[in-house]
């Protein structure tokens, strides 16, 4: 029977025995008044422009010399203080808060001591685009709604394309990070190879030791948490051993396994180290396996010409994740997945329900809605292109090559110092090291390092463990960090090597 005849019959008046009031004017306007503190006048406007002006200023003034780490004992709890009510606070009351309780503990990405895991940007040229998409509240997910919005992110990632030499046809969305986007490229190769659940236990995953562990949280958010992952040997370099790789994949078809997915790293977070792409993908073509490359860290060094040379072959993939988010300087929320061969998202992505029977009206370009996991979604284009539209992409390739020379002069000082060894020759811009101490373990020495590090707190350092050796890494991928930030990162590494050897 039609629908809305259907829904005429006895019965359908009961919901409106309650709903008297929906038709009393006078209890109306009561709730509008109330819900009308949800849309500022201009006084209120003017306040919240203001102050949060001014607390935003202040934080810019002194990001460089706040420490880039600090860990209190309380840590953080006061905000608990603070629940949220039925009533409003003002607004110094909330920056207050905000002040004490998140600004001030824990990891100060701006800081250009910060050198730690791989650091996210925070250029604040995104953040008024964040405040102006906000504001200006344009769907982005669907051609129809925004064409603007679409367009531009479209724009971006045909952009980003070009930077690593992807052809044509290539395609992708703005996602919002590069774990989110990993998982995408996963579920795109799964579609695009025609696995099926009861495939998966044969399905064979080359990586290494030094990938991502974002890889496997995909394969087991895909359901694929069966499929057998290899861990490809390395070279002395920690990076993928081509021959190693074929050896594998042909041991694994001669047992009768599907060997499906290969996943290279373009700039390890261990050690920013590249796998031979060019060789990879040669290897990937001839047995006809997918290819896709994680150059969440690395990618954009594609824009530098010390970059270009080191990510040579990235162009061959099947698949690759950039993250804007870091090499690109922006504050954390902005991944993206290139395909190469943009007509296998779809087929991975796409879905649609009847409540948006509108929207494929008139569509100039492929929207983000079906070829991603989001719906409603932030607009995150406006965040990338408005810096990149004031300042031009100059400035980004002299930071990107800048953070690559810091990491070969931060590598040629610490291999000169006495009792220090260091890690390969850095590929893009992660440095690896450890003091050998005379006498006494040297892992215990390297973690004790550390841990005297992150409660000094002006520098910020991370460790990690490699075939079983503790060493200690600078990740210089900061748009702020400088050469008097190495050398300062530098001494105050040398003090309290000095200060626990006295020990
Ligand atoms: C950071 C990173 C990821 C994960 O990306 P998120 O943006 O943190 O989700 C994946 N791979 C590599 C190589 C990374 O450095």
């Amino acid at each position: 029977m039609d629908y809305l005849a259907s829904i005429a019959g006895p019965g359908a008046e009961t919901h409106r025995e309650t709903m008297n009031s929906s038709l009393n004017p006078g209890f109306l306007a009561e709730l509008a008044q109330q819900a009308s503190a949800l849309d500022p006048t201009q006084e209120e406007l003017e306040e919240l422009f203001t102050k949060t002006g001014n607390y935003a200023r202040q934080h810019l003034a002194t990001v460089r010399e706040t420490p880039a780490y600090v860990k209190s004992k309380e840590r953080s709890v006061g905000l608990l203080s603070s629940p949220i009510g039925e009533e409003g606070i003002s607004l110094d009351e909330a920056l207050q808060l905000l002040y004490d309780f998140v600004d001030h503990e824990g990891l100060n990405s701006g800081s250009p001591r910060y050198l730690g895991y791989i650091p996210s940007g925070g250029l604040v040229h995104s953040a008024f685009g964040d405040f102006l998409a906000a504001v200006g509240g344009r769907y982005a997910g669907v051609f129809h709604s925004s064409p603007g919005a679409v367009r531009m992110e479209n724009m971006l990632i045909r952009w980003m394309a070009q930077i690593v030499g992807y052809p044509r046809g290539a395609g992708g969305y703005l996602a919002s990070g590069g774990s989110i986007a990993n998982l995408s490229a996963v579920i795109t190769a799964r579609e695009a190879s025609g696995l099926r659940g009861a495939d998966y236990d044969r399905a064979v995953i080359y990586m290494t030791a030094h990938t991502h562990h974002c890889v496997d949280k995909a394969l087991r958010i895909a359901g694929m948490g069966s499929s057998i992952r290899r861990r490809v040997a390395e070279d002395g370099h920690c990076r993928m051993s081509p021959d190693a790789l074929e050896k594998t994949i042909v041991a694994d078809k001669a047992s009768g396994l599907n060997p499906w997915l290969i996943v290279g790293s373009a700039g390890t977070t261990n050690t920013g180290t590249v796998d031979p792409l060019s060789e990879i993908a040669s290897i990937a073509r001839s047995h006809h396996l997918w290819f896709h490359v994680d150059g969440a860290y690395g990618a954009f060094f594609a824009l530098c010409p010390e970059g270009q040379e080191v990510l040579s072959g990235i162009n061959q993939s099947n698949s690759l994740v950039l993250d804007p988010h870091k090499t690109l300087f922006l504050p954390f929320g902005t991944g993206a997945l290139l395909v190469r061969d943009q007509e296998f998202l779809g087929p991975a992505h796409g879905g649609r329900g009847e409540y948006m029977l509108d929207m494929d009206s008139d569509a100039h370009e492929l929207s983000p809605a079906y070829l991603s996991p989001e719906l409603s979604k932030h607009f995150r284009g406006l965040r990338m292109w408005l810096p990149l539209k004031l300042l031009g992409v100059a400035p980004f390739r002299a930071a990107l090559s800048e953070k690559i020379h810091l990491a070969r002069y931060a590598y040629e000082r610490l291999r000169e110092f006495e009792g220090f060894q260091v890690g390969s020759y850095p590929d893009l811009s992660i440095v690896t090291f450890r003091y050998v101490p005379e006498k006494g373990d040297a892992n215990e020495f390297n973690l004790a390092l550390v841990n005297r590090l992150h409660q000094d707190g002006r520098a910020f350092l991370t460790s990690t463990r490699i075939r079983g050796t503790i060493v200690l890494r600078l990740a210089i991928v900061s748009f702020r960090t400088h050469l008097e930030d190495i050398n300062e990162t530098l001494e105050i590494l040398c003090d309290h090597v000095n200060a626990l050897k006295e020990k």
